[in-house]
């Protein structure tokens, strides 16, 4: 494979530092080797030559991390029709929006939560080159109490392909472990309620600290995570006491769960998943009608998690993009609005929305070292932005002005013309 040499570009690395302008990047490989001002082909790659990507000031920065993905969640109108659809198509839907978040510049994601050994298959097969998506990170079914939001189907009915119920410290338990043991990178709990359906409210705490206790000791014994669906301020409590890895939502939170947020920021993520909320409220009558939009409280909801993510964001707590897309009113491809959000409601600067994206993403991948930044001898995860997304964080979400994506060194997207010329023949 030639080397890549990116020209001319305005860098934005993802540490958070200021931006820079006509910054040469240099891909070697899968890895980044040099980045500076005109930067001259060297010696070692003159004989193969290398390809030049003129930028003409165009922003080049990392790809972003997707972290409260769903890819089994194939555009549904009812949470319901999760659970009815047969697996083998939601297999198809699940492969091509891994595609589709890739393509949307997001080259890695944590999942949230998936139907069956979904995630687990289409890591496996992106991993190998199989098909094309991000790096991904693998969930399994909702671990949930009987009677959670995820628990949708009337008793007389027993479907749950969304959701595995699981009441008691044992069978939390015997739960997460079935999960690792079929190849999970994480598992998710529901912990608290979430108003759209109507038996379980967001305010409600559905699980126990021990339950919850019980997750995160099985999961820390192999090295694995716990990711929670946690709204009340009782779940987030639980959540922090018990040392849950990432936090969901985190919306109703009072002072003293603030406080404890803060104090524990280094072992927790916070995953807001704000664009839920804002496309029910904005979207949701038009297909559900405005009084059972009303009838959730998400107005308020909104209001209260704003409030308290912008305290969270001023406190220094890492908040992340990963907004639940998979719905009709929420769909897939949709995904750096959670950007714009952090920026226009949540009070972030556009800087502070990209290094939530991008570094952020790289720690809660666990891949700080590898991916995240653009650094030398980081992973070639590379966006080429026609635009500056610090002027204009919405433009992330425009396809047409990615044009390039790159993932582990190799192109997704490229729109760009390339001159396959050395620059500097040897003599
Ligand atoms: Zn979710």
């Amino acid at each position: 494979m030639k080397a890549k040499l990116f020209k001319n570009g305005f860098l934005i690395d993802g540490t958070g530092k200021a931006p820079l302008k006509n910054i040469d990047v240099l891909v070697e490989g899968n890895k980044i080797t040099q980045i500076d001002h005109n930067i001259d082909v060297p010696e070692r790659l003159q004989k193969e030559g290398v390809e030049v990507i003129e930028l003409n000031g165009k922003t080049i920065m990392p790809g972003m991390t997707e972290a409260h993905t769903h890819l089994t969640w194939s555009d549904s109108l009812y949470i319901q029709d999760i659970d009815l659809k047969p697996i083998e198509e939601t297999m198809v839907d699940a492969t091509l929006n891994a595609e589709i978040l890739l393509k949307s510049g997001f080259t890695s994601s944590v999942s949230a939560a998936a139907r069956g050994r979904v995630d687990i298959a289409i890591r496996d097969a992106i991993n190998k080159g199989k098909i094309p998506g991000p790096r991904l990170l693998a969930n399994g079914a909702e671990v949930s109490a009987s009677g959670s939001f995820v628990d949708v189907q009337p008793n007389h009915v027993r479907v749950h392909g969304l959701a595995i119920l699981a009441d008691g410290e044992d069978a939390v338990r015997k739960t997460v472990r079935s999960l690792f043991k079929e190849g999970a990178d994480l598992v998710k709990l529901n912990v608290s309620g979430e108003s759209l359906t109507a038996h379980a409210r967001s305010e409600d705490t559905l699980y126990t600290y021990k339950e919850v206790r019980a997750a995160v000791e099985e999961a820390h014994a192999r090295g694995k995570r716990v990711y929670t669906h946690a709204r009340s301020s009782d779940s987030v409590r639980y959540c922090v006491e018990a040392g849950v890895d990432i936090i969901g939502h985190a919306d109703f939170i009072n002072d003293e769960v603030f406080e404890m947020l803060v104090e524990n920021k280094e072992k927790h993520f916070v995953v807001p998943a704000l664009n839920w909320l804002v496309s029910t409220l904005e979207e949701g009558a038009n297909y559900f009608g405005q009084e059972a939009i009303d009838a959730t409280g998400y107005k308020e909801g909104l209001e209260i998690a704003l409030r308290n993510m912008n305290r969270l964001y001023k406190a220094g707590v890492r908040i992340l993009p990963g907004g639940d897309y998979g719905f009709k009113w929420c769909p897939h491809g949709q995904y750096a609005r959670d950007l714009e959000h952090f920026v226009k409601l949540v009070g972030m600067t556009p800087m502070d929305a990209i290094v939530s994206a991008t570094k952020y993403g790289s720690q809660i991948m666990q891949m700080e070292d590898q991916i995240g930044t653009i650094e030398t001898g980081k992973l070639a995860d590379i966006l080429v932005v026609d635009g500056n997304p610090l002027d204009d964080i919405s433009i992330l979400q425009d396809k047409e002005k990615l044009n390039v994506i790159m993932k582990d060194g190799e192109y997704v997207v490229n729109e760009l013309k390339t001159t396959a010329a050395v620059e500097n023949p040897v003599a």
